[in-house]
């Protein structure tokens, strides 16, 4: 059976006429079947846990998996960010010990990077780790938008380890186990979607035993993760793009709204837009070398999904706008599907480096441009 087959396969069977799983359950099925960190590698024939792929199985798998029907994974940050991290700067005791738990699906993850005061300007950070009596360190200060932390077993802390350092000095990546109960508190942060994904997180004294990459290397580790091989992910998110077109499209003919030329323009426009997306990812997998690559890729997608959750309201007309009303507290109003992508893409701007950052990247360090006055 080729690879693509029996991904597939495994998918069909899992989640034909079930109920979708409860995440947690998900992941750890996922871990079972070795689905997860299947780009890791390994010497010698060695793996984590995880079951060994080559770049285009890697491609596969993300791709059949954006487009079934399968959960929104709550594994990612482990899987995407701390396990490329800890392969490229931590010690193999540090890969022993955390990426097989990611690798079954039982070890979750959050990135404790923004601040109230950090947040682009990232070497702004005051979180501070001060060393203890009986090793390790405690950490003390307040983090932002920390994505799925009330999920999280872990979170990979960005802190001030040097006494008075200042800007990208004296940092350092940090592990800190969240079960800390009287010094981490996580408050969760309700969006305008009524959902709460991410949260403020308080560290007051919480302890950490290891750095990753070593204490004051925090900057380059931190920075490091944007040189980590791109390229997979992306081709699956545009798998998920293009269902959401397809799906803008199929509203446009149903309504007429296909046949004014306007509108026909601005959905011709995000189609090709998206074909080129797609020559940009497929023209730089596998590559680490191109510094502009990721902040490219970034600019493209993050405006395009942007403009498609504007064109999907005005194409669903009066029933785009109109919400329902819901009788729950948690949510006082119900959004449809297309009011969520909506609402939720105006982050697509700001996470992962807002556009104007990307930006400055490509302006200073692709074409040489004078760095911006601070
Ligand atoms: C959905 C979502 C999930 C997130 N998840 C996480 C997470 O899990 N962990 C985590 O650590 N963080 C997370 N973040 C935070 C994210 O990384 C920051 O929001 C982002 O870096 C921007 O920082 P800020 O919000 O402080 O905005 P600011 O840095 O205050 O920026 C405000 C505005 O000013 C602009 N700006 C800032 N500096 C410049 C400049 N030099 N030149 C031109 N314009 C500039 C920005 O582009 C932006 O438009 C998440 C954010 C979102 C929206």
């Amino acid at each position: 059976m080729d690879f693509r087959t029996e991904v597939r396969a495994w998918l069909d069977s899992r989640l034909a006429d079930t109920p979708a799983p409860n995440p947690r359950a998900w992941e750890r099925e996922l871990g079972k079947a070795g689905w997860i960190g299947i780009g890791w590698p390994g010497e010698d024939g060695e793996t984590y846990g995880n079951r060994r792929a080559t770049l285009a199985e890697q491609v596969v798998w993300a791709e059949e998996y954006a487009r079934s029907a399968a959960p929104a994974r709550i594994g990612h940050i482990g899987e995407n960010l701390l396990a490329p991290t800890l392969i490229t700067y931590g010690t193999e005791e540090q890969k022993r010990r955390h990426l097989p738990p990611v690798a079954r699906g039982e070890t979750f993850w959050c990135q404790g990077y923004s601040e109230p005061g950090a947040g682009s300007d990232l070497a702004g950070i005051r979180t501070t780790a001060v060393p203890v009596g009986t090793g390790g360190y405690a950490v003390t200060g307040q983090k932002i938008w920390t994505s799925l932390a009330r999920d999280a077993d872990w979170c990979f802390v960005l802190a001030r380890t040097g006494p008075g350092s200042t800007r990208h000095h004296g940092l350092s990546l940090l592990l800190v186990e969240m079960d800390q109960p009287g010094r981490i508190e996580v408050r969760p942060i309700r969006q305008m979607t009524g959902t709460s994904e991410f949260n403020e997180v308080f560290f007051d004294g919480a302890r950490a035993s290891e750095t990753v990459g070593g204490e004051g290397n925090g900057w380059q580790v931190a920075m490091g993760l944007l040189a980590v091989e791109r390229g997979v992910s992306t081709l699956a998110q545009q798998i998920g793009f293009a269902q959401e077109l397809d799906q803008v499209i199929a509203t446009a003919r149903a309504n007429g709204t296909a046949e004014d030329p306007v509108f026909r323009a601005r959905l011709v426009r995000q189609w090709a837009e998206l074909a080129t997306m797609r020559h940009h990812a497929l023209r730089t997998l596998g590559t680490t070398g191109d510094p502009a690559a990721p902040s490219v890729a970034k600019l493209l997608w993050g405006g395009w999904h942007q403009r498609l959750g504007e064109l999907a309201v005005e194409v669903s007309g009066e029933a785009g706008a109109v919400g329902a009303r819901s009788w729950s507290a948690e949510t006082p109003y119900e959004l449809t599907d297309v009011q969520h992508l909506f609402l939720f893409s105006r982050a697509d701007t700001i996470y992962g480096g807002s556009d104007e950052i990307q930006r400055n990247i490509i302006a200073e360090r692709v074409l040489g441009l004078p760095r911006e006055p601070r």
